[in-house]
């Protein structure tokens, strides 16, 4: 059984009471698992896509820093490189995107290089994978916090902090290998030709037209266009398609393995903001509407628990997202413990004011 500690958001809490929250969590999750942190502990995090507005703002993650700082330990933010096209796609871009939505607090470091190239092979015994790539910074540094936003995700049902440390970890190659059998259709009937999925395609494989389609050998799988396509015809699910809806779950198998690779023998720590809630996840150019307020922030040292319990919590609160068979194949393999408790840390308004 696992610790999760859990802030409970409310209608009136403000982004001083997150940083204040996030700060206290930290401390007695430090405390009390006996972590030493020491050197320079990277922030994974993820700045959002260019169009997107509902990613976590940068000012709720200066609790964090604010601890980190206080406790002498160096940081950066820690990110690697998307796999289509789009506004993070290589260095510059993701640079460029990391100022454009104020993430300057830290120096960021780009994980696999400058494009995706700079990784290290972790052998691991997975149903998929024997050995993963990982971008090379995060297995140099021991220690790492996985910052995640919790909200649902085109293919692997939601995102947290497995998905983070796998996919968020993985150098471009890995995330190639991952999205390997996730090949979207366009439905013709359905499709308008109104042209919008065509440029958000890193890959030109989309030709609209009297017969739309979409060129498998091109196709890496990455689900951006599935997410932008506003009269649902493009879909990983089709009539012939036992096999897609195989390949989603194998899709999140693979996760698994790469997140059991990715946190191999090094010391992680995992904080979820589970705010702002949408269906779709960051890497979407679109505004999405939040579905249900605000549940509050977890943190904990087991990444399949503290997903579990931000799951559950919104399930509970009427929002089921897909993928739960994740935390029955991410048990087997090693990566957590689905059981947890709560631990649940208060804040009241009136206590701190530094
Ligand atoms: S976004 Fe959808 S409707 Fe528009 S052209 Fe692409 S597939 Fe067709
Ligand atoms: S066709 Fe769709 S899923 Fe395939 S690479 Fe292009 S945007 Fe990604």
């Amino acid at each position: 059984m696992s610790t999760v500690y859990l802030w409970k958001a409310t209608p009136e809490a403000d982004v001083e009471m997150v940083q204040r929250a996030t700060r206290t969590m930290l401390d007695r999750l430090v405390q009390e698992s006996g972590i030493e942190l020491e050197g320079t502990v990277p922030l994974k995090v993820h700045f959002g896509e260019v169009g997107n507005v509902t990613f976590i703002r940068p000012e709720n993650y200066d609790g964090i820093i604010d601890y980190l700082e206080c406790n002498g330990i160096r940081s950066c933010f820690m990110e690697t490189s998307a796999l289509y096209g789009g506004q993070r796609y290589k260095r510059e871009l993701h640079e460029k995107t990391a100022i454009e939505h104020g993430f300057t607090r830290l120096p960021l470091v780009m994980a696999d290089g400058d494009r995706g190239e700079s990784f290290v092979e972790i052998m691991i015994d997975g149903r998929h994978f024997k050995s993963c790539k990982i971008g090379r910074a995060v297995r140099e540094h021991r220690q790492m916090l996985i910052v995640s936003h919790f909200k649902g995700h085109i293919l692997s049902g939601f995102g947290g902090a497995i998905k983070q440390l796998s996919m968020g970890c993985a150098s471009k190659g890995g995330k190639l290998a991952m999205h390997m059998g996730v090949k979207p259709r366009i439905r013709n009937r359905k499709c308008r030709r109104c042209h919008l999925c065509e440029p958000r395609c890193g890959e030109n494989a989309i030709t609209i037209g009297e017969k739309s389609f979409i060129d498998h050998e091109r196709c890496v799988g990455c689900g951006a266009c599935v997410a932008i396509c506003p009269h649902r015809a493009i879909s990983i699910f089709s009539l012939r398609g036992a096999m897609n809806a195989f390949g989603l779950k194998a899709f999140r198998e693979k996760l698994v393995e790469y997140a059991c690779a990715s946190q191999k023998d090094l010391q992680r720590i995992y904080v979820n903001f589970a705010m702002n809630i949408t269906r779709g996840c960051d890497c979407e150019p679109r505004r999405m509407k939040p579905l249900l307020p605000d549940v509050g922030v977890f943190a904990s040292t087991d990444p399949v628990a503290i997903d579990r319990a931000c799951f559950d919590m919104i399930r509970d609160r009427g929002t089921k997202f897909r993928g739960a068979d994740t935390f029955a194949y991410a048990e087997s393999m090693g990566l957590g413990s689905s059981e947890y408790s709560i631990s649940e840390v208060l804040v009241p308004r009136d206590t701190v004011q530094t």
